[in-house]
Protein backbone atom coordinates (compact mmCIF):
# COMPACT_ATOMS: atom_id res chain seq x y z
CA UNK A 1 0.00 0.00 0.00
CA UNK A 2 1.23 3.26 -1.04
CA UNK A 3 1.87 5.75 1.64
CA UNK A 4 0.12 8.68 0.92
CA UNK A 5 -2.94 9.70 2.71
CA UNK A 6 -5.40 7.94 4.77
CA UNK A 7 -4.75 4.22 3.07
CA UNK A 8 -2.44 2.91 6.16
CA UNK A 9 -4.18 3.92 9.18
CA UNK A 10 -6.16 0.47 8.70
CA UNK A 11 -9.33 3.33 9.36
CA UNK A 12 -10.56 3.18 5.82
CA UNK A 13 -9.73 -0.41 4.84
CA UNK A 14 -10.37 -0.39 0.63
CA UNK A 15 -9.27 2.65 -0.03
CA UNK A 16 -6.59 2.46 -2.52
CA UNK A 17 -4.39 5.01 -2.53
CA UNK A 18 -1.78 3.36 -4.42
CA UNK A 19 -3.89 2.88 -7.35
CA UNK A 20 -5.55 6.57 -7.29
CA UNK A 21 -4.86 8.78 -10.66
CA UNK A 22 -5.79 12.23 -8.99
CA UNK A 23 -4.03 12.24 -5.58
CA UNK A 24 -5.57 14.60 -3.18
CA UNK A 25 -1.92 15.52 -2.96
CA UNK A 26 -1.95 17.47 -6.28
CA UNK A 27 -3.42 21.09 -5.88
CA UNK A 28 -3.79 20.49 -2.57
CA UNK A 29 -6.29 22.69 -0.37
CA UNK A 30 -5.45 20.76 2.66
CA UNK A 31 -5.73 23.24 5.34
CA UNK A 32 -3.54 23.02 8.88
CA UNK A 33 -3.86 23.94 12.62
CA UNK A 34 -1.03 24.97 15.40
CA UNK A 35 -0.84 22.08 16.68
CA UNK A 36 -0.77 20.19 12.69
CA UNK A 37 2.51 22.52 11.94
CA UNK A 38 4.07 22.02 15.59
CA UNK A 39 4.30 18.60 14.80
CA UNK A 40 5.61 19.23 11.09
CA UNK A 41 8.25 21.84 12.44
CA UNK A 42 9.35 19.47 14.78
CA UNK A 43 10.96 17.31 11.24
CA UNK A 44 12.88 20.09 10.68
CA UNK A 45 10.86 21.93 8.40
CA UNK A 46 10.15 25.63 8.40
CA UNK A 47 6.44 27.09 8.04
CA UNK A 48 7.74 29.86 5.53
CA UNK A 49 9.06 26.49 3.15
CA UNK A 50 5.40 24.57 3.50
CA UNK A 51 2.78 26.76 4.51
CA UNK A 52 0.57 29.41 2.83
CA UNK A 53 -2.50 31.99 4.28
CA UNK A 54 -4.93 30.60 1.97
CA UNK A 55 -8.57 32.78 2.00
CA UNK A 56 -10.42 33.62 5.24
CA UNK A 57 -6.80 33.39 7.09
CA UNK A 58 -7.13 29.51 6.77
CA UNK A 59 -3.18 28.39 6.61
CA UNK A 60 -3.32 25.87 3.61
CA UNK A 61 -0.34 23.94 2.56
CA UNK A 62 2.05 24.91 0.02
CA UNK A 63 1.78 23.55 -3.77
CA UNK A 64 5.27 23.30 -5.65
CA UNK A 65 5.10 22.38 -9.06
CA UNK A 66 1.63 21.71 -8.82
CA UNK A 67 1.83 19.22 -6.14
CA UNK A 68 2.17 19.53 -2.32
CA UNK A 69 5.39 20.80 -0.63
CA UNK A 70 5.34 17.16 0.92
CA UNK A 71 4.46 15.28 -1.95
CA UNK A 72 7.14 12.94 -3.93
CA UNK A 73 6.08 12.97 -7.30
CA UNK A 74 8.13 9.98 -8.19
CA UNK A 75 7.76 7.60 -5.59
CA UNK A 76 4.56 9.10 -4.79
CA UNK A 77 4.54 9.45 -1.14
CA UNK A 78 4.24 11.49 1.65
CA UNK A 79 7.57 12.31 2.92
CA UNK A 80 5.76 13.23 6.21
CA UNK A 81 3.57 10.30 6.31
CA UNK A 82 3.37 9.56 10.10
CA UNK A 83 3.45 13.43 10.74
CA UNK A 84 0.79 14.53 8.41
CA UNK A 85 -1.91 17.35 9.02
CA UNK A 86 -5.16 16.01 10.67
CA UNK A 87 -7.47 16.57 7.40
CA UNK A 88 -4.85 14.64 5.11
CA UNK A 89 -5.40 11.83 7.70
CA UNK A 90 -9.22 11.86 8.00
CA UNK A 91 -9.58 12.51 3.99
CA UNK A 92 -11.79 11.77 1.94
CA UNK A 93 -14.41 12.51 4.91
CA UNK A 94 -14.90 16.18 5.19
CA UNK A 95 -17.19 17.99 7.53
CA UNK A 96 -19.66 19.76 5.96
CA UNK A 97 -20.68 23.33 8.41
CA UNK A 98 -23.72 23.71 6.35
CA UNK A 99 -25.24 20.73 6.54
CA UNK A 100 -23.81 19.86 9.88
CA UNK A 101 -22.06 16.69 8.86
CA UNK A 102 -19.53 14.51 7.74
CA UNK A 103 -19.57 13.51 3.76
CA UNK A 104 -16.91 12.08 1.72
CA UNK A 105 -15.48 14.41 -0.33
CA UNK A 106 -16.33 14.14 -4.45
CA UNK A 107 -12.95 14.78 -5.42
CA UNK A 108 -11.79 11.07 -3.95
CA UNK A 109 -12.50 8.78 -7.03
CA UNK A 110 -12.49 5.80 -4.30
CA UNK A 111 -14.58 7.95 -2.03
CA UNK A 112 -17.43 4.66 -2.77
CA UNK A 113 -14.82 2.79 -0.73
CA UNK A 114 -15.30 3.97 2.55
CA UNK A 115 -17.93 2.54 4.62
CA UNK A 116 -20.67 4.70 6.59
CA UNK A 117 -19.14 2.73 9.76
CA UNK A 118 -15.59 3.90 8.74
CA UNK A 119 -16.79 7.84 8.41
CA UNK A 120 -18.98 7.72 11.50
CA UNK A 121 -15.64 6.48 13.68
CA UNK A 122 -13.77 9.70 12.37
CA UNK A 123 -16.45 12.06 12.25
CA UNK A 124 -16.24 13.52 15.40
CA UNK A 125 -12.61 14.09 15.21
CA UNK A 126 -13.28 15.49 11.58
CA UNK A 127 -15.98 18.08 12.98
CA UNK A 128 -13.36 18.84 15.90
CA UNK A 129 -10.51 19.45 13.36
CA UNK A 130 -13.03 22.00 11.64
CA UNK A 131 -14.12 23.85 14.48
CA UNK A 132 -10.52 24.02 15.54
CA UNK A 133 -9.53 25.75 12.39
CA UNK A 134 -12.18 28.25 12.28
CA UNK A 135 -11.32 29.03 15.61
CA UNK A 136 -7.61 29.69 14.85
CA UNK A 137 -8.81 31.45 11.43
CA UNK A 138 -11.08 33.93 13.37
CA UNK A 139 -8.62 34.50 15.89
CA UNK A 140 -5.69 34.77 13.54
CA UNK A 141 -3.66 32.96 15.30
CA UNK A 142 -3.27 30.13 13.31
CA UNK A 143 -0.61 28.08 11.99
CA UNK A 144 0.37 30.81 9.44
S1 LIG B 1 -8.01 11.21 -3.68
FE1 LIG B 1 -8.77 9.53 -2.38
S2 LIG B 1 -7.95 7.61 -3.24
FE2 LIG B 1 -6.79 9.36 -4.11
S3 LIG B 1 -4.96 9.56 -2.80
FE3 LIG B 1 -6.55 10.92 -1.98
S4 LIG B 1 -7.66 9.71 -0.42
FE4 LIG B 1 -6.47 8.28 -1.70
S1 LIG C 1 0.90 16.31 3.64
FE1 LIG C 1 1.18 14.35 2.64
S2 LIG C 1 -0.88 13.39 2.60
FE2 LIG C 1 -1.14 15.61 2.97
S3 LIG C 1 -1.45 16.55 0.95
FE3 LIG C 1 0.74 16.66 1.43
S4 LIG C 1 1.66 14.83 0.51
FE4 LIG C 1 -0.56 14.51 0.64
Amino acid sequence: MVERNSARDGSFEKLRCDICESSCCVETEMTLTKKDAERIDALGYKRLEYLIKGSDNFCELRNIDGHCFFYDPETKLCKIYEARPDGCRYYPVVYNARKRKCVLDDDCPLREKVSRQEMRKVCHKVKKNVETLMMEAQRSDGAC
